[in-house]
């Protein structure tokens, strides 16, 4: 019997010609070090961190074979001698960590964000600027001789395969399906004319970079847009890679234009494998499944229920580069969990920022953000312990200072016990959990349900004050009537609001609070994707059904001040969720609002000129926040040494990203 915990996930993998150490892939994810200075090098740190964790076989961010198909012109290309000089550092790196490594070449078609886009035909995609042109035959042949290129010069730099980005809406996927393919040549036109492309391609690679070498192929197996291919053309194209030469094939899941979440954290865990498993009976080849799985009992059920042979994990290892080492020895509650909330990572990549992660600040910062021994054991004080004040007593005392802190709560958390409680983001439950472990491992000394007073941190050699903040409340007329509630009380208190609720300020507060209130009650997997318009037989073309017309019972008013669009929240690439949930289930959403009075009748309000009574049961103030900060003047008198971090110090747009990144900033300062 075999005494480990997750015997499939942990399994080996023989592909023949080479082994991998187990099932676990760490997805393609870009960082923004392939394009910044000294990027090699940080790179390396970063995946050789991921590869002495454990993983089987690292995937990198995608490089493009050629300009054209780089998606912003300065992206990173990989096409030249030099280029796979530069990357034998990062390949060196990986395999001294006794990991695998396989490059992704990525050609955005028309996706691209620059004037030389190409793509099948000229048709520009609804989240781009430039319209493609339409490739030549030529050109066709040129591009995929390019890709040979680059998997040729993949191996000399030392790379153990190629992935080739067949999903997601980019080149390849755009050859595919007949949404952006209007082709009347060989490359269009019928199904067999439209993935000739993909099929030349892998021959190409194949014949070049012989049979010891792996090709893993990211197919697109559930478009999720208009004109997407159906299983019967999905399983048709699998078996012909298979044939073509594909080593691995991996599941791409929705077009970056789909207008249906597929990786924030409203989405269930684990929500499309049931994809990769149509596939499984068709093809002999090893198949990848993906798409928020982040913890081992998740991947393993996957395995263990042939679902996939293989699970695909990216963010997870911004989150933790030792998941697999810890599923290993058995210890996945110390596992740091990606939440699903994408603010450190694909909201940084999407603004040109360097990728990080909310939970794990060191992400992608390895040799910057370092946490060294200190030689001295001083004494650290933290007030609070909110998620600042958790990560910086974690930090400090990974460096071996004497860290006590003082929560004035008797739980530990603080604003993600809130944010925990709003549907679809109860993942924050796991980062309470992380940091609950870290402190009592660390040795920090942890003193619940107690208001520290300046005169108990007499003695201390740092005090760092992380009280957070707490709901403002506006000066609206009749703001004490019994009607009125702030989120924090509702949350906590789990409140039982009436049927027509108005909700003042619409940050990211106010939009989780409506979702919260319109939430239909007990959704399974099932009713989630019915609710987005998913055919799980994926009959239809791209896998879409129309829209299910789920509308909330309760009737809910959104609004804020500020004239312009509302309901959105801060998130960059998940706000777009939020805005159609929100309008799905009938959220009045309104802006360029005053506020006049409040009184039996309701919400008494002025809307461009016109005055307007919501007559409500409840109003909900989700109107910002301000600091609690009562110590630090005090302490200063005293002569202490203090650090005011988190909400204390600045309580406007503090969220928990910003946050921990200081705290652990600050303690490995000190
Ligand atoms: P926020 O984003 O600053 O929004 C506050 C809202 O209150 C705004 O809509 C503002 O709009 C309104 N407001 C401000 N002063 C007001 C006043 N005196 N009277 C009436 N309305 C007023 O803050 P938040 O929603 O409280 O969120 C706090 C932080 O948590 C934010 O930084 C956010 O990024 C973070 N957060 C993030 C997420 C996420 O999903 N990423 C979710 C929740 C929270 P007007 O001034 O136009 O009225
Ligand atoms: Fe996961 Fe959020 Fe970290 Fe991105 S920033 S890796 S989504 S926890």
């Amino acid at each position: 019997m075999d005494d480990k915990s997750y015997p499939h996930l942990l399994a080996p993998l023989d592909l023949g010609f080479t082994q991998l150490r187990n099932r676990v892939l760490m997805g393609s994810m870009h960082t923004g070090l392939e394009e910044s200075r000294d990027g090699f090098k940080k790179m390396a740190a970063f995946y050789a961190a991921r590869a002495r964790g454990g993983v089987g076989l690292i995937v990198t961010g995608g490089f493009s074979p050629n300009f054209r198909g780089r998606l912003h012109p300065l992206s990173a290309e990989f096409s030249t001698a030099r280029a796979a000089r530069a990357h034998r550092v990062v390949t060196d790196a990986v395999h001294d960590e006794g990991g695998k490594i396989a490059l992704q070449l990525l050609h955005a078609g028309r996706y691209a964000m620059h004037p030389f886009a190409v793509s099948a035909s000229a048709i520009k995609s609804p989240i781009s600027k430039y319209t493609p042109t339409e490739m030549s035959t030529r050109q066709i042949k040129k591009t995929i001789e390019a890709f040979v290129k680059s998997a040729e010069l993949a191996r000399e730099a030392g790379y153990d395969g190629v992935e080739l980005m067949g999903s997601e809406g980019y080149l390849i996927n755009q050859f595919i399906c007949k949404r952006s393919n209007h082709r009347y040549d060989e490359w269009g036109g019928s199904y067999e004319n439209r993935i000739r492309f993909p099929l030349e391609l892998v021959k190409a690679v194949r014949a070049r970079v012989g049979r010891d070498f792996i090709i893993i192929f990211r197919l697109s197996m559930l478009d999720l847009v208009e004109q997407g291919s159906t299983k019967e053309e999905v399983v048709q194209l699998a078996k012909l890679l298979e044939q073509a030469g594909v080593t691995i094939l991996n599941t791409g899941i929705g077009w970056h234009e789909a207008r249906i979440p597929t990786i924030a954290t409203q989405v269930p865990r684990a929500a499309f494998t049931w994809v990769t498993e149509k596939l499984k009976s068709e093809v002999s080849i090893p198949l990848v499944t993906c798409n928020r799985i982040n913890m081992p009992d998740v991947a393993e059920q996957i395995l263990a229920t042939n679902q996939a042979d293989m699970v695909s994990m990216a963010r997870p290892f911004l989150a933790d580069p030792d998941f697999v080492r810890k599923a290993e020895e058995n210890r996945a509650e110390d596992i740091n969990t990606c939440i699903g909330c994408n603010q450190a990572c694909l909201d940084h990549i999407f603004v040109g920022k360097r990728a990080s992660c909310l939970v794990n600040p060191q992400a992608c910062y390895e040799t910057e953000l370092v946490l060294t021994p200190s030689a001295s054991q001083r004494k650290i004080a933290i007030v609070g312990a909110g998620p600042a004040g958790m990560a910086t007593a974690v930090a400090a005392a990974e460096r071996g200072f004497q860290v006590d802190l003082y929560e004035k709560n008797d739980y530990l958390g603080g604003q993600f016990n809130l944010a925990m409680q709003i549907p679809g983001k109860e993942e924050f439950r796991e980062t309470i959990r992380y940091f609950t472990r870290r402190l009592e491992q660390t040795g920090v000394n942890v003193i619940l349900g107690h208001a520290v007073q300046a005169e108990e941190l007499q003695g201390f050699d740092e005090v760092v004050i992380a009280t957070g903040v707490k709901p403002r409340i506006p000066g609206i007329p009749g703001i004490d009537n019994e009607k009125v509630i702030d989120y924090q009380t509702l949350i906590r208190d789990k409140v039982q609001l009436g049927q027509r609720v108005a909700v003042i300020g619409a940050g990211g507060i106010g939009v989780d609070v409506s979702t919260m209130l319109t939430e239909p009650e007990h959704q399974d997997l099932d009713d989630w994707l019915k609710d987005w318009g998913i055919d799980k037989s994926i009959e239809h073309a791209g896998g879409l059904y129309p829209y299910s017309e789920y509308v909330s019972q309760r009737q809910v008013w959104l609004m804020q001040r500020r004239p312009g669009k509302v309901g959105r929240g801060p998130g960059k690439t998940t706000g777009w969720i939020h805005k159609k949930v929100l309008e799905k289930r009938g959220v009045e959403l309104l802006s360029g609002v005053s506020y006049d009075k409040i009184d039996e009748q309701g919400l008494h309000i002025t809307v461009e000129g016109q005055s307007r009574i919501l007559e409500v049961d409840n109003i909900v103030l989700c109107a910002g926040q301000t600091s609690v900060e009562e110590l630090s003047e005090k302490l200063q008198a005293m002569n202490l040494s203090v650090h005011v971090i988190g909400g204390a110090e600045v309580a406007g747009e503090v969220d928990a990203k910003r946050v921990i990144r200081q705290g652990v900033e600050l303690a490995a300062k000190l």
